[in-house]
């Protein structure tokens, strides 16, 4: 029988569609990890074929360091063998701070009366978007709290806007949103304002966990979240973002039940999660957290390559709630995309460098512990000889699911993804870069040009880097 996502109403207060506590932790107790079984899972993974409920469980309760390294090393494989090694760059650009809930967590809740709340006008949007198109941005993230205010319109209206902001050769090409889940009415609003993604993240999956950090407003109904990205599909919106917030509750239970949402969407709408993004949880303030769950960096370098092998297929977004070290390992292990320059006290973008540089908490959601500029983050990226992206193509073209693409149609990545990264890259350095950054960039695209040889003419590549050279922008494939 098909799901039906409107039946759950904000009052279904204990309803739990799809995720079975019992059966997960069921899995999470009985279930062996013996070398064996990791290494058949890691095959199947390498196979392209994702992980079930109970493949997932052997890999999250695979405790021998020898095994571990295993699982790391079949993670760093699978992203080299199927993406390759682009890297695409976002930034989140906070919209408004009012906020009717009161997650424990963050430090918009309701009752954190030290928190300055603030929402753009259009005119300081309008400013913000060009502070970020003059850093080189092309993809945004549009962030929001909860509140009567932020409608499905005016969620739309500022899309329209933040689309409609030029200055010089700068422009976004993709926002995508997290923001309340909705009903499919506003859902079907926000998506023709022409979005890229929708993202929810369900926080913790287990209900009483839930029930203990969200203590008011609409999100404490733990039904009406989990069945959103349902509403979000109903609506149109293909390209849904999953996500838990790491640090709430056990880990190895968020990470079979994302599994669990992944495979539910497959199977209601025949298409997974885009993305998935494992926040884990940060300093805030006033907040109130459990120690009992912290996740550690082992923990979490773990749980990202657990994931990249169990959803081979999807996005895996990390951003700048990590410190420097911890991105550069997980980034080999499967992650797609991270932020680059990112600054969320709201209206930080277009304020004077010099002015303010230290993080008022007062002022943010929570900590973020890597505050380097688009460009560093870029030239770091260069010295590893990873290939910065900006590319929007597919979501231009109407190609959505274009992970999905990339990951199962053979050569998709070198046609199409390997060369737009190289044209985003290139009109980067020519708008945006510093001298360093182009000598390391060109180098970076001629190797890349190089490897695509054996595959495919890359003429049409070259042609196309000089049409840039000569002042033509927004060139694809
Ligand atoms: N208000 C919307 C909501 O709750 O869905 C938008 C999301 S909020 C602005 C973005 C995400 O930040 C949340 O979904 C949560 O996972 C994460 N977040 C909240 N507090 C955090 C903290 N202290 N550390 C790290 N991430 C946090
Ligand atoms: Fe509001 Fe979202 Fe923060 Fe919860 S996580 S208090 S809903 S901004």
């Amino acid at each position: 029988m098909k799901f039906k996502p409107e039946k759950y109403k904000l009052e279904d207060v204990s309803m739990q569609p799809f995720i079975d506590v019992d059966e997960i932790e069921g899995l999470l107790s009985t279930t062996k990890s013996t070398a064996e079984e990791v290494r058949r899972v890691i095959a199947k993974s390498l196979g392209k074929e994702r992980l079930n409920m109970a493949e997932t469980a052997i890999l999250v309760n695979a405790d021998d360091p020898v095994l571990i390294e295993e699982i790391k090393q079949g993670a760093r494989t699978l992203k080299e063998k199927v993406y390759g090694n682009r890297i695409v760059l976002f930034a989140p650009l906070y919209i408004g701070n009012k906020c009717v809930n009161n997650c424990e967590y963050c430090g918009f809740k309701s009752s954190n009366k030290d928190a300055i709340r603030k929402t753009l006008t259009d005119e300081e949007i309008i400013k913000e978007v060009e502070a970020l198109e003059d850093n080189g941005q092309k993809r945004l993230i549009l962030v929001y709290g909860e509140h009567p205010h932020y409608t499905p319109e005016y969620i739309a209206h500022t899309v329209d806007l933040v689309y409609g902001v030029k200055k010089g050769n700068g422009e976004i090409r993709r926002v995508n949103i997290n923001a309340a889940p909705l009903d499919i009415e506003g859902f079907k609003t926000v998506k023709d304002s022409g979005i890229g993604t929708y993202q929810v993240f369900q926080e913790t999956y287990h209900p009483e966990a839930y029930k203990k950090y969200h203590l008011g407003g609409h999100k404490k109904h733990y039904g009406n979240r989990l069945t959103s990205l349902d509403r979000a599909m109903e609506a149109g919106i293909d390209d849904v973002g999953i996500g838990a917030l790491f640090g709430l509750h056990d880990w190895k239970f968020e990470v079979l039940s994302m599994v669990r949402h992944t495979n539910h969407l497959e199977a209601c709408y025949n298409v997974g999660p885009h993305t998935i993004s494992f926040p884990r949880l940060q300093d805030a303030s006033m907040i109130n957290k459990d120690d009992k769950y912290i996740v550690t960096d082992e923990e979490f370098t773990r749980l990202v390559a657990i994931l990249r092998l169990a959803v081979p297929y999807t996005g895996m977004i990390l951003t700048a709630r990590e410190n420097e070290k911890i991105r550069k390992e997980v980034l080999r292990y499967g992650v797609s995309q991270i932020d680059g320059g990112t600054k969320i006290e709201l209206g930080n973008y277009s304020e004077d460098e010099t002015q303010n540089d230290e993080q008022d908490l007062n002022r943010e959601q929570f900590k973020i512990n890597d505050d380097r500029s688009l460009a560093e983050v870029i030239d770091e990226l260069l010295d590893d000889n990873f290939l910065p992206s900006f590319c929007t193509a597919c979501y231009r073209l109407g190609r959505t699911g274009e992970h999905f693409m990339e990951f199962s149609v053979p050569g998709f990545i070198k046609r199409y993804c390997s060369a737009n990264a190289i044209l985003t890259l290139a009109e980067y350095i020519e708008d945006y870069g510093k001298e360093s950054t182009a000598i390391k960039g060109w180098k970076v695209i001629e190797k890349q040009i190089e490897e695509l040889k054996e595959f495919q003419k890359v003429d049409e590549i070259k042609d196309r880097i000089e049409r840039i050279k000569k002042g033509e922008r927004d060139l694809y494939f």
